[in-house]
């Protein structure tokens, strides 16, 4: 049963972050609740205010320019992404990512900035965000801070964000020149949260040899976790099939994966060394072309 709050629909960015600091220990914000809505109902969280973001239209935007690179408001939607003609053209596998992200109707309402601020190790965003060298702006009534999304998340739903913050921005360096990206989780139903996810984001030099590697695992850990050791293995080298394997063993031992109801940690390992394998090749084989 959700406990009774109040409800307050600030008009701009700054009468919202007035109201966080106004109730900062007794607040939550909520934008699309798509996630929210669900722990409230578990009892999980309790608060008395809801700071509702929602409609806050200045953070609802995707621009983009050579220089700087990428700017997501917030509050943009998961349709806006998947449906966005300049993520097609300049960051594809954004809006790949989105397809299978939750039904449309929670693509229709949750947002990027409620995704990446509920932390949920087995996001789809966060991993594909992270290989793309993403940052996350936060602002409160002190100023804006920048982190770099690889270093936000700190545990199991929990980032470095303070309880007066809130995520304004995510921005994501333009893509250097012949580089692949992929992504791909595994999961049990269509369109729900994966078991496990392995993006990776490959670029190479003009003979094919890969300069630059990162691969991201999700739900193989309480965070999103970057496999160091597999990139490693992949940067400095022309690839065959036998260091793609490598370097999909190397992530399995970069994971920390842990057993619930959907799999075991042994089976989720299996899964990231097999996705590991084939992400870091696909993303390759688009570089190269
Ligand atoms: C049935 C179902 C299936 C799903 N499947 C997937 C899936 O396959 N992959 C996946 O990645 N996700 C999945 N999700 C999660 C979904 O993507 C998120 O619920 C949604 O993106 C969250 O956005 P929201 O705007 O609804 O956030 P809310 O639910 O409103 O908020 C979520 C959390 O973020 C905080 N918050 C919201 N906005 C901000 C902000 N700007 N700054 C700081 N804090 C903020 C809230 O206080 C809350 O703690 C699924 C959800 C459902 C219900």
């Amino acid at each position: 049963m959700i406990h009774d709050f109040t409800y307050l629909k600030p008009g701009t960015v700054q009468e919202a972050l007035a109201m966080l600091t106004d109730h900062v220990d007794d607040c939550k914000i909520i934008c699309g609740g798509q996630s929210l809505l669900i722990v409230m109902r578990q009892g999980l969280i309790v608060v008395n205010y809801l700071i509702d973001i929602k409609g806050l239209k200045e953070l609802d935007y995707i621009k983009y320019d050579d220089k700087e690179g990428l700017k997501i408001g917030a509050t943009t939607t998961h349709r806006s992404i998947e449906f966005s003609k300049l993520l097609k053209e300049k960051y594809p596998i954004l809006p790949k990512m989105e397809e299978r992200l939750a039904s449309t109707q929670t693509r229709n309402w949750g947002t990027i900035g409620g995704n990446l601020a509920h932390a949920d190790a087995a996001g789809d965003p966060a991993p594909v965000l992270i290989t793309l060298g993403a940052k996350v702006k936060v602002a409160s009534k002190k100023g804006e801070k920048v982190y770099d999304l690889g270093e936000f998340y700190t545990d199991l739903f929990e980032s470095a964000m303070e309880h007066d913050e809130m995520i304004v921005e995510i921005q994501v360096p333009p893509m250097a020149p012949k580089t692949g990206c992929a992504y791909k989780k595994f999961n049990l139903l269509q369109n729900d949260m994966g078991v496990v996810g392995v993006a990776a984001k490959v670029t190479v030099d003009a003979s094919g040899t890969i300069t630059d590697a990162r691969i991201v695992l999700g739900n193989a850990g309480v965070t999103p976790i970057r496999a160091t050791s597999a990139e490693k293995v992949l940067i400095g080298k022309k690839p065959d099939d036998a260091i793609f394997a490598a370097a999909g063993e190397a992530a399995g031992a970069d994971a920390d994966p842990v057993s619930d109801i959907h799999a075991s940690d042994d089976f989720r390992r299996h899964l990231i060394k097999v996705l590991s394998k084939r992400m870091a090749k696909q993303a390759w084989e688009q570089a190269v072309k």
